[in-house]
Parts: C-alpha cells; structure tokens; sequence
C-alpha cells in the first residue's frame, strides 16, 4: 500500500502542474475550461444512487465528465469536475478505474477511502486552490472562520475543502475540527500547532470537549440545518490537553445539508519559545535571498 503522505504529494504535484502548464494566475480556476481544452465534454446527469457525485466516462480513447444533478452547491459541484479531471491526469487512474467498467462513480469530498477516490480528491483541493495563489489571497483574508469564508468565497469552494487548504498553508497556530453530534469525525492541525510540545493531536472519533461551544451547538440538530454559527472562547486544555493555560477562538458554523459541523479553533498565543522557531526560520530564508537591489 502506498503511504497517504506519497499519494497527497503525487496528487497535488500533479494539480500544480496543470496549473503552471496552462498559466492559471488568479483564483476561481475553472475546471470546465479545462477539461473542454482536452476535448472532454462536461455534462449534468442523475446519478444512480445518492452517494455518487460524479462520473467519468470513457468511450474509446474519449472521456465525459458528468456531475450528479442533486449537486446544487456551484464549490462542490465544481469539486467534482475537478475530482473528475484528477482521475484523468493522475498516473495509474485510467487504467485502474476503468479495468471493468467504461463508467467509474466517484464519491468526492474526502468520504471514500479508496485511494484513487482520496488522491483524485487531493487533486481536485490542490487545483481550486493552487498553493502560491491561495497562500497570497489568504495573507489578506484575516483570520479563523472569517478567513475560511473569505477563501471560499473567493475560489468558489465548500467550506470544508477550503479550510483543509486553510490549515495547510496558515502560517498561525489553527485547528479545523468537522464533527458529527457529540464526536470528531476529523480534524487538521496546522503545522505551528503540530509543533507545539507536549499537546495531544485531536483524533476521530474523540469526544467533542465538555465545555466547548461545538458540542452545545451540536445538541440542537436545527442550528446544524440551518446553518447557524456561533462565535465563543474555550479552554485550549480542553481541545489539546497538555499544561499551556490559553484561551482559543472557536468559531463554529453548521453545514446545512451535509449534517456535519465545521469548527475553527484560532487565535492561539502560543508562549514564545514556540513561535521563535518559525521566526529563525525566516531570519534564515531572509539571508538567503539574493538582494538585487542595491
Ligand atoms: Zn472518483
């Protein structure tokens, strides 16, 4: 088996490459533009059953993207595409994915864990949200859900897609956390925060903390439909134990259909012999970095 970190770095090189190859240089990249460049028609068509989001269709040596009309939301249906467009670009897909069929279902948005479902959806976050222009939009997006909605807004993509983005290129100590009732389905730390000494990482399938505003929000299944959202302070032992006495940000907003809850915990002033790593660190690259002006 493939090790996820490899699957992650093939997948997202490959989504940075299309976007270097094709001089995409603002956000709102547009998968249908691309696929139609490849001579790939893109079309609406029911699914036939309710998990699939999309499908890729191979006749002969020519290909068909069609996405699940129940898709309503324009950041997951244009997800899909680009799930669809990584099954196309992505060393091994094709021959893997159409071994008995000329029609392969994807089930997008990181809830498969089939490989080829994970490294296409890897794919499909990477081009959304390619990594120098996303690092760019998100220096001027504030912070926590704020940002989150921002970046989304902007590239036009769910909520859960671009905080995974978020967490992976915030240069602060954040946590994204999408729970279900009373339990984490997943959460992503950010990498000042995965630095952090003597924290425990927050795992699925923990329960959500006693005192949190996630887990009183989660009590109402209403505000999750609704899409509410709540904006508080927890006890940042509660969420990552440990012994540092901080209070975090926990933005919380419900995600509506999708039943889950998204959960940004931010504004973490970590003590600072943590933080002066990142700082040395820049002090470095600073020196480093040819002065052509004189
Ligand atoms: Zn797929």
């Amino acid at each position: 088996m493939i090790p996820h970190d490899t699957l992650y770095d093939r997948a997202a090189g490959a989504a940075e490459r299309v976007i270097r190859e094709r001089k995409i240089t603002s956000l709102h990249v547009d998968p249908i533009a691309i696929a139609e460049a490849l001579g790939i028609e893109v079309v609406a068509k029911p699914a036939s059953d309710g998990g699939v989001s999309g499908m890729l269709i191979r006749l002969g040596d020519q290909f068909c993207i069609a996405y699940a009309t129940h898709i309503k939301s324009p950041g997951f249906r244009r997800f899909t595409i680009a799930h669809e467009l990584g099954h196309y670009f992505l060393e091994g897909h094709i021959d893997a994915i159409f071994e008995e069929d000329a029609v392969h279902e994807s089930r997008a948005g990181f809830i498969s864990s089939s490989r080829y479902e994970l490294e296409a959806d890897h794919f499909a976050a990477r081009l959304l949200m390619p990594n120098a222009l996303f690092s760019a939009a998100l220096r001027r997006a504030g912070e926590g859900l704020a940002a989150v909605e921002s970046l989304a807004k902007t590239c036009v993509t769910s909520l859960p897609a671009t905080a995974i983005r978020y967490v992976e290129c915030t240069h602060e100590p954040v946590a994204i956390v999408v729970s279900t009732g009373m339990s984490v389905d997943f959460c992503m730390m950010s990498k000042a925060l995965r630095e952090c000494d003597g924290i425990d990482w927050i795992r699925k399938n923990q329960a959500l903390p006693m005192a949190s505003e996630t887990r009183a929000f989660n009590s109402d299944p209403n505000k999750i439909r609704r899409a509410d959202r709540v904006e508080g302070e927890s006890d940042f032992q509660e969420w990552f134990g440990g012994n540092l006495r901080l209070t975090v940000t926990e933005d919380v907003i419900g995600l509506g259909s999708y039943g889950k809850t998204l959960t940004v915990l931010h504004g973490i002033e970590l003590p600072e012999d943590a933080e002066d790593i990142d700082e040395d660190e820049d002090k470095i690259i600073e020196s480093w970095t040819p002065r052509h002006r004189r």
